[in-house]
């Protein structure tokens, strides 16, 4: 704790006050001192030896006295207080890192705090305390401009002083320095002794700047040399600026630009016109961009690409717009030749499409001539070699009459002429009746063809089954051409159901050599093939899938194909039909002769057992399977114990290990089950194995793929007898061809035709049918 004040009482003797009072203001500089001597006198002594030090006398006035050390302690409360508010200027001082200096003018003592020092990387105490330190670190270049500033100030043309100037590091670095002082003292006849002030390390701030600078110049030149032309302007419509290119359109330096406003430089119908979409852009306060005809200084009447976009503040206030405008006459004129190219490739192509369909068209009527002459010639007496001619003679014409369908197809797709029907079918019978044609195709290849479709597919429907049946026929028929051993297998689908619409879905799967990834994107493109040897190998023109897929997208479906070279493709497509009225479908009712009835189904096959077991079940048939001959065996003998034995079996003739025929004659010699009515299934390619299954003992025979309406009518039959009836089964006969004589005497028949070469061909058929036929 400080004291503010000593008093001494001291004997005359003891004369050695100067340095009493020398030793006291060492311990305490700020104390103050009385001393009080031993003479007698009134008078406070005046005349201290040094500051606050008062010398008095015995018999003192005790009010002055009183007063004396009043005056002494204020004195050094205010002493402190100041030295405290010192204190605290110099810790916010070094806070804020902001060197002082203090300089001697007459003697160029240059005194500095610590701050001062490290800024510029030097200790306290390796500053010498002269101006020449100073002078000696400040970048030459900037010493001169400094000293001017300097001198301004001292000369009173400045209020202040202020500089920026690099000044070197003790590493030897740069460091900006912004020096700001004033002057604080000066002598009697008005001359400056002092002048103090501060510094601050700007280098940072000057780093910013350069970089800022190198970024406006970076931008500048940008802006230079874009062709576009650009402008800014304020709120007002004054231009800010412009580069050289909006400059040149307007026919003046972008200098002079600057300052003015649209109309100081455009007629006032150009200059009103933009200064509305200035302000529709500003008000939505959003970027609009609108073409806009505009007159050149050169007299050019030019398209304009102008986009009018604002620009921001700080705040996100707007402060102005920015316009780039880009002549787009060449853009325009190419746009125009494309229109009119477009329109030229579409009317030729249609015009391709439309000479295509009618020239297929003219086509085929001289190709009906040549095939149904060539059936007629057939019938008449030939050599075995003209037979044999007349054949190749068929088959050119039918493979040139597909190519001629398949282009007339395509063309009239794209013509926009085909019509799809609306008609009532039943989609089973449709595609049952295009099975036997696919099983035909299979067999002669040696694949299996199996054809599923689930119990819940509505059969009652109203579309276009033509070209439905056309789609198939193409996938099957490419899945057939392409597999060379395993299976095809046809797959019906619901996908979804309204009252009056239903989605199928179809899905062609074979084991063929596959297609590469990279040709399935294009496999739906118009005459493309996978690789040209195949298309040698197996012909075709690569339009099948083209009009498959176009015609699936008329009836609202899709197409895709997904596949694996090697391991086989399978294509997948959507239809959507319309569903007829009453779908009361009679075959998804149970039957009540078949009700309950057991049947055992022996098939390898694990696809064929279902497509059978679908069936039967909805038929209120009791399924069983049995995938070999042994299990066949087991499961009729169990059922016998059982006294339930099995009413009906549908043997496969074609299984490994014990085939269709064997096990029917292992049946058939067996005792306990012989009694066990036999249907045989077999392959398209095993009719002529018929009689041996009747000597076996056999009921009857199913050809494959089965078809729901052949399989109903040969259980009901097989129910109500035993064995197989000499004629029965026989499915290839053609009810159409069959036309009793009586009929034949009653039908007169009117051609109406005025193609010469269909007239004879057709009146040929006629008659040879056997009938008469007038012609008109
Ligand atoms: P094409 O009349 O030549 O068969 P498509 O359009 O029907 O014409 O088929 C085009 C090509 O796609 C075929 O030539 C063949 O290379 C390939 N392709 C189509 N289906 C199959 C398939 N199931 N397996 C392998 N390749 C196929």
């Amino acid at each position: 704790e400080r004291t503010p004040l000593c008093i001494f009482s001291i004997s005359p003797k003891d004369d050695n006050i100067a340095f009493l009072s020398k030793q006291i203001r060492m311990i305490d500089p700020d104390v103050g001192i009385i001393i009080i001597l031993p003479t007698k006198t009134q008078n406070i002594l005046k005349q201290p030896s040094s500051k606050d030090i008062y010398i008095i006398e015995r018999g003192f006035d005790k009010n002055m006295f009183k007063m004396l050390v009043l005056s002494i302690i204020t004195g050094w409360d205010r002493k402190q207080e100041y030295k405290d508010k010192v204190q605290r200027l110099e810790l916010a001082m070094e806070g804020a890192d902001i060197g002082l200096w203090d300089w001697n003018i007459q003697t160029n003592k240059f005194i500095i705090n610590r701050q001062w020092a490290q800024m510029i990387g030097y200790y306290y105490e390796d500053v010498k305390p002269d101006i020449s330190f100073w002078e000696d670190k400040v970048h030459p270049e900037d010493l001169p401009l400094a000293k001017k500033q300097l001198d301004a100030h001292l000369a009173w043309e400045t209020p202040f002083y202020e500089s920026e100037y690099r000044m070197k590091t003790k590493s030897g670095d740069w460091k900006w320095i912004l020096a700001r002082g004033q002057v604080v003292e000066w002598d009697a006849d008005g001359q400056v002794l002092r002048i103090a002030g501060t510094h601050m390390d700007i280098s940072d701030r000057k780093r910013f700047e350069r970089e800022l600078k190198r970024q406006r110049a970076l931008l500048y030149s940008l802006i230079d040399s874009i062709p576009d032309l650009i402008y800014y302007k304020d709120l007002e419509g004054v231009y800010l600026g412009c580069n050289p290119a909006f400059g040149k359109f307007v026919g003046c330096h972008r200098r002079d630009v600057v300052g003015k406003t649209d109309y100081d430089l455009f007629s006032k119908n150009v200059a009103d016109f933009f200064r509305e979409q200035d302000r529709l852009m500003l008000i939505s306060g959003q970027a609009r961009s609108n073409v806009e005809w505009v007159d050149y200084p050169d007299g050019r009447h030019v398209p304009l690409d102008m986009l009018r976009t604002p620009y921001y503040g700080p705040y996100g206030e707007i402060l102005g717009l920015v316009g780039i405008g880009r002549d787009i006459t060449n853009q325009k004129q190419l746009e125009e030749e494309l229109k009119k190219a477009k329109v030229a490739a579409e009317d030729a192509s249609k015009a391709k499409s439309s000479f295509l369909a009618s020239m297929s068209h003219e086509i085929r009527t001289p190709m009906s001539g040549i095939i149904g002459m060539t059936d007629l010639l057939k019938d008449t007496k030939l050599t075995k070699e003209q037979v044999e001619y007349l054949d190749i003679i068929r088959k050119s014409s039918d493979s040139l009459l597909a190519i001629i369908n398949d282009i007339l197809d395509i063309s009239k797709i794209e013509a926009g002429k085909v019509e799809l029907e609306s008609i009532d079918f039943d989609l089973r019978d449709t595609l049952e009746d295009m099975n036997d044609l696919m099983a035909i195709k299979a067999a002669e290849k040696s694949i299996e063809y199996i054809y599923l479709i689930d119990h819940d597919v509505p059969s009652r429907l109203k579309g276009d089954p033509g070209r439905l049946r056309q789609i198939l026929i193409n996938l099957i028929g490419n899945s057939i051409k392409f597999t060379s051993e395993g299976e095809v297998t046809l797959h019906v689908s619901c996908k979804g159901e309204t009252e009056l619409q239903a989605i199928l879905g179809f899905s062609v799967k074979d084991t063929g050599i596959g297609i590469p990834a990279k040709h399935i994107k294009k496999l739906f493109d118009k005459f493309t093939q996978v690789d040209m040897s195949t298309t040698r190998k197996y012909g075709g023109t690569g339009l099948g899938l083209a009009i498959s897929k176009q015609l699936c997208e008329m009836m609202g479906g899709q197409m895709t194909a997904q596949s694996e070279v090697g391991k086989g493709s399978i294509f997948r497509f959507t239809v959507v039909m319309e569903k007829q009225i009453d779908d009361g479908s009679s075959r998804l009712l149970p039957l009540d002769e078949l009700m309950n009835k057991r049947i055992l189904v022996v098939d390898d096959n694990a696809t064929n057992r279902m497509v059978l077991k679908e069936q039967l079940i909805l038929w209120g048939c009791r399924f069983d399977e049995a995938p070999d001959g042994n299990n066949a065996i087991f499961k009729l003998k169990s059922a016998v114990l059982e006294g339930e034995p099995f009413d009906i079996a549908i043997l496969d003739m074609e299984m490994p290990n014990m085939n269709g025929m064997e096990l029917g004659k292992k049946i058939k010699d067996d005792e306990v089950i012989k009694d066990t009515r036999l249907i045989m299934m077999t392959s398209i390619g095993n009719r002529s194995d018929v009689d041996k299954f009747k000597s076996i003992g056999f009921s009857a025979y199913l050809v494959k793929p089965v078809k729901y309406s052949r399989l109903r009518e040969c259980l009901l039959e097989v129910m109500g007898k035993k064995y197989m009836d000499s004629d029965h089964g026989d499915m290839n006969k053609k009810a159409d061809s069959v036309i009793s004589d009586k009929r034949k005497k009653d039908m007169r028949i009117l051609l109406v035709e005025d193609n010469e070469i269909i007239q004879m061909v057709t009146l040929g058929l006629i008659n040879k049918m056997g009938y008469e036929a007038d012609l008109a």
